[in-house]
């Protein structure tokens, strides 16, 4: 191992992942600082975290709480806000930047990291969603490098082990089923916002739970997937695995198949991220074979849930389809959360988004983002 401490900026440490994160930096400081924090909202949790960590910069998303949190934290850390200072934060020095931002709003920080040659840890899944072709080559142009958190992804990482795409046969991405994975399709009508937030394996953000519902998730990460490891769609499948303990599989040309199994905590991809290529050792919950019983497989239910097919639609139309599918699904959830929309109502707007656009191929990055929007505008008027 190197004996340096890495800076990290993190960027959304008050979610369900930063706090992961930080919970990570924590015992580990003699290899991990923070040096910088955001928040979209919560000025109370990153004053918390400012006075814990003591970040050089400390950016808020929002007016609300600004003054306050300027006021207790002047002295200690420059507190910075508008628009612009997430690029301005994921540019700037670091030895890691941490994208735990869920949504569209990880893409413009994200392009900015990229274009200045970071170390991206990436657990924000939709900038690569809308735009992965591109970041692809951003990276490629600068030599960024993103390591992926998002768990799965993490599995194909550690599994690959350096290995070419050539040598893939297929990516298996594993998959709970989420918190609807025994109900009939014609109960979806009626089920709750407290059913569906009731995540059966993890403890996540509300609007990745949601997507966990749909399994829209699961698309969002084929489609991850699919740029990440430069694995074209046909080669990658979703396995319903309800034990989740294995994060993911890849099967050679050969036949042989490595899989990455670990307890479902974020800690580990987490860690994994921030150490790479170091193996760390560490006190998170261990697998216990003695325990486990049974780990069992199946096939997702592709009628009762279409997000899917939708994700793998998107993705293979090509061009500005999947930003709108991102969009669409941004605004839909977004609205189901606010009691606005019924639970099937989310993946038909997201169709109907997809069916009434207008596509662009070979989209430019403003492209991208007019196509996010317009699907989330489309969807938001919609409701
Ligand atoms: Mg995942």
């Amino acid at each position: 191992m190197t004996n340096k401490i890495k800076d990290i900026v993190l960027l959304g440490s008050t979610g369900s992942v930063g706090c992961n994160v930080l919970d990570v930096v924590e015992r580990y400081p003699d290899r991990f600082r923070v040096t910088a924090i955001s928040s979209r909202a919560n000025a109370t949790l990153l004053k918390e975290q400012a006075e814990k960590f003591r970040p050089e910069k400390v950016v808020m998303g929002s007016d609300e709480g600004l003054t306050s949190l300027k006021d207790s934290l002047a002295g200690t850390s420059e507190v910075i806000s508008g628009s612009g200072a997430l690029e301005e934060i994921a540019a700037g020095a670091a030895d890691i930047v941490f994208f735990a931002i869920s949504g569209t709003a990880a893409l413009k920080p994200l392009i900015a990291a990229l274009k200045a040659g970071k170390t991206v840890a990436l657990a924000s899944k939709e900038p690569v969603v809308s735009a992965g072709m591109l970041i692809k080559e951003i990276a490629g142009e600068s030599g960024a490098r993103i390591i992926p958190v998002d768990s799965e992804h993490s599995a194909v990482m550690q599994c690959l082990a350096g290995r070419s795409s050539d040598e893939v046969k297929t990516l298996y991405l594993t998959g709970s089923g989420g918190p609807l994975k025994d109900r009939a399709a014609d109960e979806f009508g009626s089920v709750t916002m407290e059913e569906v937030l009731a995540h059966p394996k993890w403890d996540m953000g509300r609007k990745i739970t949601v997507d966990s519902a749909t399994l829209m998730n699961k698309g969002l990460e084929v489609i991850e997937a699919r740029w990440l490891f430069d694995v074209p769609e046909d080669r990658i499948k979703v396995v319903i695995h309800p034990e989740a303990i294995i994060h993911s599989m890849v099967e050679f040309v050969d036949g042989t198949v490595s899989a990455c199994l670990f307890q479902p905590d974020m800690r580990f991809p987490i860690l994994k991220a921030l150490s790479y290529p170091d193996v760390v050792e560490n006190d998170f919950p261990r697998l216990d074979f003695s325990e486990i019983k049974d780990l069992s497989f199946g096939s997702p239910d592709r009628k009762t849930f279409p997000a899917l097919d939708l994700a793998f639609e998107a993705l293979g139309k090509g061009g500005t389809y999947p930003a709108v599918l991102n969009g669409a699904n941004e605004a839909a959830v977004s609205a189901f959360l606010d009691g606005k929309i019924a639970f099937t109502d989310i993946i038909k707007k997201v169709k109907e988004a997809i069916t009434s656009h207008k596509a662009k191929k070979d989209p430019t990055l403003e492209d991208i983002i007019d196509s996010e929007k317009w699907a989330y505008e489309e969807v938001m008027r919609s409701c």
